[in-house]
């Protein structure tokens, strides 16, 4: 990383986010909206907890004028759109990538490639590392080419895979993947399960606990050691992967009376709490990457305000992470398959 690549993060990326977070502090308006643009999904993996609450139909999802004026009378701040596959509805993503810019952040499964002229980051839900495993988990065969095919060399890419008991052993596996891949990085969510409806319930067996969340932890702390260019995770979210030392002080937990970082909404505009998860989730077994990164962050801030050891490079892999860097952006001479 060099000192220019490093300010133009802090700058485009890091910069918003203190903006962000000061209107939160003083106006209670939230830092992001996350939107679920869509109800609709081709894939039915095992893990979704969208798919809890909400069934498949996109005759159900809201005109693209709808979304547009929520985006037009908050256009200073990001958008994150998920779904479903937001993919699905793709003249409302061009729209509003039209006035948001780099602003707008999608969360896809990548069975449908995004125009080349949207020109901003993408996460990519691939959960395995080999097609067999990645299509079981997806319950959907084919799919696992048809995303590869779909995200070769695209540098607005990370790669987001949520980490259970089905596909812990492949941490290392999807690493070398992005590399060959030539995405710009991956970096990682533990799944989060439901509450139990009864305490005899069985424990949900996606969820990793006890030793296989150790063994985990060590590998993410492996990759990140021997890949710290394309991974996007620090020591220190490892760390709360585990402890789950957020939970108590979650920056996205979000009530009626009390509004998180975050304002989720689902397909019929209805606000989301306690987070983008779900009204029944567990967060004492939390391991979503968002609140985990904006723990740390503010950890690392602290400690940098406070004259402590710290970890500075964490600020701006947050930015870099979530702002698509200049050089990327796609050569106009570049064919767009979509
Ligand atoms: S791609 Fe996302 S929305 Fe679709 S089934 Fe999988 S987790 Fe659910
Ligand atoms: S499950 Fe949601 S509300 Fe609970 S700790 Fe995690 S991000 Fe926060």
């Amino acid at each position: 990383m060099t000192a220019v690549e490093t300010i133009q993060a802090v700058l485009e990326g890091g910069g918003n986010l203190l903006y962000n977070y000061a209107c939160f502090r003083i106006l209670r308006t939230p830092l992001v909206y996350n939107i679920e643009i869509t109800g609709d999904c081709p894939l039915d993996c095992e893990h979704c907890y969208f798919h809890r609450e909400w069934n498949c139909g996109k005759n159900r999802d809201l005109e693209d004028e709808y979304w547009m004026k929520v985006v037009n009378e908050n256009s200073d701040k990001p958008f994150v759109f998920t779904g479903g596959e937001p993919a699905l509805r793709m003249s409302l993503v061009k729209k509003a990538f039209g006035v948001l810019g780099r602003r707008l952040i999608l969360i896809s499964n990548g069975t449908i490639k995004f125009p080349l002229a949207i020109e901003t980051r993408v996460f990519i839900s691939l959960d395995a590392a080999t097609e067999e495993l990645h299509d079981s988990i997806r319950r959907k065969p084919g799919t696992f080419k048809k995303i590869l095919k779909n995200i070769r060399g695209d540098k607005r890419v990370i790669l987001a895979p949520t980490i259970s008991m089905t596909n812990y052993k492949e941490i290392e596996k999807l690493v070398q993947l992005a590399r060959e891949l030539g995405v710009y990085g991956i970096t990682f969510s533990l799944y989060t399960p439901e509450k139990k409806k009864h305490p005899a319930d069985p424990d949900d067996q996606l969820t990793l606990q006890g030793k296989e969340l150790l063994e985990t932890a060590g590998m993410l702390r492996k990759v990140l050691r021997e890949n710290p260019d394309i991974v996007f995770l620090t020591e220190g979210m490892i760390d709360l992967f585990v402890t789950k030392e957020h939970v108590p002080n979650c920056s996205l937990k979000a009530s009626p009376e009390k509004p998180g970082w975050v304002r989720s909404r689902n397909p019929a505009d209805m606000d989301k709490y306690p987070c983008v998860i779900g009204g029944n989730v567990d967060c004492e077994k939390c391991g979503c990457n968002i609140p985990i990164n904006m723990a740390d962050l503010k950890d690392q801030a602290w400690r940098m305000l406070t004259f402590r050891k710290n970890d500075a490079k964490n600020i701006v892999r947050v930015a870099k992470m979530f702002t698509l860097q200049k050089e990327y952006i796609s050569p106009s001479d570049e064919t767009d398959p979509a």
